[in-house]
């Protein structure tokens, strides 16, 4: 990653490598190549080995980054800490990882960082060192790489090697407590090179990152995949706020621009973007991953953002992340039904979670993949590594797909979230995908509740468009009469003004299924 970053500052010195919009500060790749250089010398300056791990717990900003950067040129392992954690997270986290230096963010909001980790540094043995960014800690740090020369530098890069562990990322959490995918230069490189391939950057790109860095999304699919292009990463003022980047894709000129569908429903639903404030016209397209897109979210984003090549990724954090991904040239059916075709350099089945035998053409399985991209493990944890990868290398992924005649998959959904109801298999993205049809659905998410008869039922969160009227139970039973099979149609309605999510913006359907436990009892 280190050499990568090299070779890319030596091609295009004076392309826009990073810019800041909250700040409004700029880095070409000869100065980020630079910064990330001092701040790696300062990374040995206090005596960090290849292999100790440096957290950093910050939201998306600058030095989030350079740290990305530097460790990775030291061959320290990176430990992404989620923003959103809390003092039993972080504790958790830093212990678990053996974290030894601590690079975290001062105040965000409500939460004071100082305040957390002097909570938890009692009982996290390891954490010798903690540098809060904004704060005199920083260009402390910095100052330690004054005595460090760049041959010095330099000789402990000549012995990184590609499949060397460089980065713990903590999964999402939408299924259970987070597990720290243990990733190589070699698997997240890799990827992220591919990713931003496939949608044809070149240096000329300037890429829009709205995206969670600590998640793989932001960091792999964003940054390396910028980095690797020569394109500039662009971070929008906020994080997850839909006028802050569609501002930043209107004053940088951005021609790529990520987000997770529920992202992209915001962005569109805002009422400056209906009245056409945001000049969106250099963009050209981008990556919708991490849920399932709605039809008419994505025919929106192709004919009104004008991102006529966006591209639909699926992946995984245990596989660095992207294992499918839809063509650029792809049509609108496979970029809305499916999640693509497998990325180059890797290997894909679909098999019965049972058996292990490989389904017929276009029945359900779990999708498997494997390839460079298959984490090392989860850290410290080879019994859970054991039971996702295989001996032969496979990577067991627990979501339901299908695959057609042409190889493109379609995620049915997890295997967690399928719903058996009265005997019948009920995959709720199906249904979902139905009720965005519905006039008044802004948006709907729809899970699985005990029931006595039937063993499992549907209910439907929904959020209402604004102005709508209220919707009942039995008028959504109507809309569904006829037009799905009655095992599928939702016994129960919630509305809601938003759906429980993770910080990387999924939502949480296993907190979904507890609160529409609590609502029924
Ligand atoms: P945890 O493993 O902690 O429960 P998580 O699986 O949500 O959390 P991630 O690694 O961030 O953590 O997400 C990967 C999952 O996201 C995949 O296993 C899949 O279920 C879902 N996913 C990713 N891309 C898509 C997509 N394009 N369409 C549908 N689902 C997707
Ligand atoms: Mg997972």
């Amino acid at each position: 990653i280190g050499a990568n970053l090299a070779r890319i500052a030596a091609a295009y010195p004076d392309h826009d490598a990073l810019v800041e919009c909250a700040s409004d500060r700029r880095w070409t790749y000869a100065e980020f190549d630079t910064a990330v250089d001092n701040l790696a010398r300062a990374l040995i300056g206090v005596g960090i080995e290849a292999g100790d791990r440096v957290g950093i717990w910050s939201p998306n900003c600058a030095e989030w980054t350079l740290v990305q950067y530097a460790t990775a040129r030291v061959g320290a392992i990176l430990v992404n800490l989620n923003p959103a954690y809390r003092v039993h997270e972080i504790e958790y986290a830093l212990a678990q990882s053996g974290t030894r230096l601590l690079i975290a963010a001062s105040r965000v909001k409500t939460s004071d960082y100082p305040a957390m980790v002097a909570e938890v540094r009692p009982t996290c043995p390891d954490l010798e060192r903690v540098v809060h960014i904004d704060t005199p800690d920083w260009p402390a740090l910095l100052a330690e790489g004054a005595d460090v020369s760049l041959d010095r530098l330099r000789a402990r890069e000549a012995t990184l090697r590609p499949e060397d562990p460089i980065n713990i990322q903590y999964t999402s959490g939408t299924t259970g407590f987070p597990k720290g995918a243990t990733l190589s230069h070699r698997n997240i490189l890799g990827n992220g090179f591919l990713v931003a391939e496939i949608q044809g950057w070149t240096a000329a790109d300037r890429v829009c990152l709205p995206v969670p860095f600590y998640h793989c999304f932001g960091m792999v699919m964003g940054n390396l995949g910028a980095t690797s292009h020569g394109a500039c990463m662009v971070i929008p003022a906020a994080l997850f706020d839909p006028a802050a980047t569609l501002r930043a894709v209107h004053e940088e000129r951005c021609t790529v621009l990520y987000g997770v569908p529920t992202m992209f429903i915001a962005e569109l639903a805002l009422p400056d973007f209906e009245a056409g404030k945001y000049d969106l016209s250099s963009l050209r397209t981008g990556v919708m991953a991490g849920s399932p897109c709605p039809v008419e979210v994505m025919k929106r984003v192709i004919d009104r953002m004008g991102m006529t090549e966006v591209t639909i990724c699926y992946g995984m954090t245990e596989t660095s992340p992207v294992s499918t991904q839809t063509r650029r040239d792809d049509s609108l059916e496979r970029r809305v039904g499916t999640v693509g075709r497998v990325h180059p350099h890797l290997e894909i089945k679909v098999v019965d979670p049972t058996t292990g035998a490989t389904v017929p053409e276009g029945s359900p399985g779990e999708f498997c993949t494997r390839g460079y991209s298959v984490m090392l493990g989860y850290w410290r944890d080879p019994e859970r590594t054991a039971e996702v990868i295989d001996a032969d290398g496979w990577m067991h992924t627990g979501d339901l797909a299908t695959m057609d005649a042409d190889g493109y998959v379609s995620i049915v959904g997890r295997i967690k979230d399928m719903v058996i109801r009265g005997g019948e298999n009920v995959y709720p993205r199906e249904i979902e995908e139905f009720l965005y049809g519905h006039p008044d659905v802004e948006d709907v998410q729809v899970v699985g509740v005990p029931d006595a008869r039937y063993g499992e039922e549907l209910m439907a969160w929904i959020k209402l468009r604004p102005g709508a009227p209220e919707l009942t139970a039995d008028a959504l039973r109507e809309f569904c009469a006829g037009r799905l099979a009655h095992y599928k149609i939702p016994r129960y309605v919630h509305l809601v003004d938003a759906f429980p999510m993770t910080v990387t913006g999924k939502i949480r359907k296993i907190e979904m299924r507890e609160r529409s436990l609590e609502l029924l009892t």
